[in-house]
């Protein structure tokens, strides 16, 4: 059974930081003081948001038309910077900070909901688990197709033989050739395989690992608020990604991927006059 090569890719496994890791990187940002802020620790999701033209989003400011006023921070598809071939796609813009609460709100609701976390790794753990399957069905297949070549190959060998014409010998030696050079490539084919199998693993004690980090969680989410870079690590330590999209009605939305499970959420309407007022809010 073929199946498409996307598949065989493995399910992307979380990176998983310890505690003492955290706990240093807290350090860290706290010896620095928090006075030092950095623009692009505001953009929650830089590097980690797609349009669904699968262009990478691109977190970018906009000057505010009032001297006090703050910029306005817009993600907006990397496809509509630039001359690109492929030309460019109608996404909107979406505003930095509309976008960010949302998904600040989908990684508290994450990182305190250990049921759902674990669920969306057994989930990911029975992909895992069919995936291996097919890919064990390939490599059963290719270790039948270099049998099969083999056996051709001794059949070759068998019938050259008895043969006393140089040109025949020379045509089943060429036969035998070509059917080695299929040999080599099934040969690399499997071995890549068999490297996936081995790469694509999300075990149990994996994920008894992750269960044991979230009893911590409430407290790092709690110290989390109002810290973007804080908010930024606990982004990273899900590994979350996002795809900004319009629907039908026009309503943004941002589906946030935790692991191979999806969370759309949709984007909290504001009217354009109260962009200002919204960024005054912010303390
Ligand atoms: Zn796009």
């Amino acid at each position: 059974m073929k199946r498409p090569r996307e598949e065989w890719k493995p399910v992307q496994v979380p990176v998983i930081i310890c505690r003492d890791m955290w706990e240093r990187a807290q350090q860290k940002l706290a010896s620095k003081g928090d006075h030092r802020r950095n623009v692009k620790d505001e953009y929650l999701m830089r590097r980690r948001l797609a349009c669904t033209c699968g262009y990478a989003m691109q977190g970018r400011a906009r000057k505010s038309r009032r001297a006090d006023g703050d910029d306005t921070l817009y993600y907006r598809c990397s496809s509509q910077i630039g001359k690109l071939v492929k030309g460019k796609c109608n996404a909107p813009h979406f505003r930095v900070d509309d976008v960010d609460a949302e998904v600040w709100a989908q990684t508290k609701e994450l990182l305190t909901n250990p049921t759902e976390v674990l669920r969306a790794y057994r989930t990911a753990q029975q992909q895992q688990q069919k995936q291996q399957s097919s890919l064990q069905e390939q490599i059963d297949i290719i270790d039948e197709q270099i049998a099969g070549y083999n056996a051709e190959i001794d059949n070759l060998l068998d019938a050259r033989k008895g043969v006393t014409s140089d040109t025949l010998k020379k045509r089943y030696d060429a036969q035998a050739d070509d059917l080695a050079v299929l040999i080599d490539r099934l040969t690399a084919r499997r071995a890549t395989l068999v490297q996936q199998v081995h790469d694509t693993t999300i075990t149990d004690e994996h994920i008894a690992g992750v269960a044991e980090q979230l009893k911590d969680a409430h407290a790092l989410v709690a110290e989390a608020e109002g810290n973007p870079q804080a908010q930024r690590k606990l982004i990273e330590f899900l590994n979350l990604r996002a795809v900004l999209r319009v629907d039908d009605a026009g309503e943004k939305w941002v589906d946030i991927k935790f692991i191979l499970s999806v969370y759309p959420r949709r984007i909290a309407k504001k009217d354009s006059g109260s962009a200002l007022r919204y960024g005054e809010e912010r303390k």
